[in-house]
């Protein structure tokens, strides 16, 4: 079986749902998985309705405009009288009276029942327009087949049971699920993180033992940079598992990093293609004997950097590591560089749910801390040492570190 993801930049208007099916004329559309994301920035502001429920805000006002964006786009893709119209309001009508009802004070848990709606009805959407021009699917809720922890809004994946629910599934027909959701046992809905359906396409592709994987992305496929940040970039035609995990893992938005562990597994070959120009190679993925070591450039804002003093000058030990570190995992706070001296730690954090300042008030009761918000993490893979000076250029660096041929900075 082939597995394809087709992410919000390109189901997000009626064009762009015309465009997918153009992509599967040059495909081909048998034994074939989609995994389809929220439509254009719905995730986005499916959040504020989230943000303003729990502010006490109209936030009534925010699921209309909602839903009358995806009523815009289902009137460019079928008759008035389609019985999708009924499907779309039911879905809206779901999330006011869950809001209505709740009684969870759990922002998490509330925000994933909410926010999922996205690619549900995102789903409904692609699945009924590829069936009426004849591209036959069977529309699956991916929240009875992937399998999570209680982990709301970065779910753990159960691997055992969801392999065993998908391996269900007949290999010779055609699906259209969503990306980004699972469900807890209790069958609450919990997603998998922001960005996550790229990683929703790895796990079916894991389960199923797919043939192949492709992402159809607004990009050629995976570059030297990210063409929107940097001039004069790059397609990497080939590169290996372990190049796309680290250019994830730092940073390149292009790939989820939760996506490659479970392809490489299995050794299942992976396209970054691009939805406009369906026919080019894109990027391929894999065990390649062939991977382009091309200098590669990865930007990642919004990060913090902290710094870690100890009070009495003693040296910073396991003892120290292993409080600061058990503090991170508590706030749910990922490190992204770590840098030690003798009586200091600096590391560059992504704090995704924003605790740092709960985080750092913690920490200020062992150690003397600094916190600087708003930093960004440059990284650049495959550096050509004798050409290092260009990146100080106009920049304020706080911290830098080079390890093999990895140079990374943080600036200000
Ligand atoms: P999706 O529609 O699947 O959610 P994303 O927007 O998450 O797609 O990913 C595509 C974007 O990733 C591109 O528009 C580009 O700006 C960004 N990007 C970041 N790093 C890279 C890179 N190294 N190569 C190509 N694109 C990149
Ligand atoms: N819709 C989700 C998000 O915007 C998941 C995804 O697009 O991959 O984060
Ligand atoms: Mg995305």
């Amino acid at each position: 079986m082939k597995v394809y993801k087709f992410g919000g930049a390109s189901v997000k208007d009626a064009e762009g749902v015309k465009n997918v099916a153009m992509v599967l004329e040059t495909q081909g559309f048998e034994k074939c998985l989609l995994v389809v994301s929220a439509m254009g920035k719905t995730t986005n502001a499916l959040e504020k309705v989230v943000e303003y429920y729990f502010k006490k805000q109209n936030y009534q006002d925010e699921i209309e405009t909602i839903k009358q964006n995806h009523i815009e786009i289902a009137k460019g893709l079928f008759e008035d009288n389609h019985a999708v119209f009924g499907e779309i309001s039911l879905f809206f009508d779901d999330i006011d009276s869950f809001l209505r009802r709740n009684k969870s004070p759990n922002y998490n848990f509330v925000y994933d029942q909410v926010v999922s709606c996205g690619e549900m009805i995102s789903s409904k959407i692609l699945s009924e327009y590829l069936n009426d021009i004849q591209f036959f699917n069977h529309w699956l809720d991916a929240r009875d087949y992937i399998k999570t922890d209680s982990t709301y809004r970065e779910g753990g994946v159960k691997w055992q049971e969801t392999e065993h629910n998908i391996s269900k599934l007949d290999k010779i027909n055609c699906y259209v699920t969503q990306g980004f959701i699972g469900s807890d046992d209790n069958n609450f809905t919990v997603t998998l993180g922001r960005e996550g359906s790229d990683y929703t396409a790895a796990i079916f592709a894991y389960c199923l033992n797919a043939d192949e994987m492709t992402i159809w992305k607004d990009v050629p496929g995976v570059m030297t940079g990210d063409p929107r940040k940097f001039e004069n970039v790059e397609l990497l035609s080939n590169i290996s598992y372990e190049e796309a995990i680290e250019m994830a893992y730092y940073g390149a938005s292009v790939i989820h990093p939760k996506t490659l562990q479970p392809l490489k597994q299995k050794n299942i070959p992976f396209f970054v293609k691009s939805f406009v120009e369906p026919k080019k190679p894109g990027t391929k993925v894999g065990n390649s004997e062939e991977n382009e070591l091309l200098e590669s450039y990865i930007l990642k804002e919004n990060q913090t950097l902290l710094n870690v003093e100890t009070r009495d000058f003693s040296f910073i030990a396991e003892d120290h590591m292993s409080l600061i570190f058990g503090l991170l995992a508590k706030y749910k706070i990922k490190v992204s560089l770590v840098q030690n001296s003798a009586i200091s730690l600096a590391l560059c954090l992504e704090d995704k749910f924003g605790n740092a300042n709960d985080f750092n008030e913690e920490l200020q009761q062992s150690f003397i801390t600094q916190l600087t918000k708003n930093v960004s993490l440059f990284t650049v893979r495959n550096v050509n040492l004798d050409t290092l000076d260009q990146f100080y250029k106009d920049k304020k660096v706080l911290l830098e570190q080079i390890s093999k041929k990895t140079f990374q900075m943080v600036t200000l």
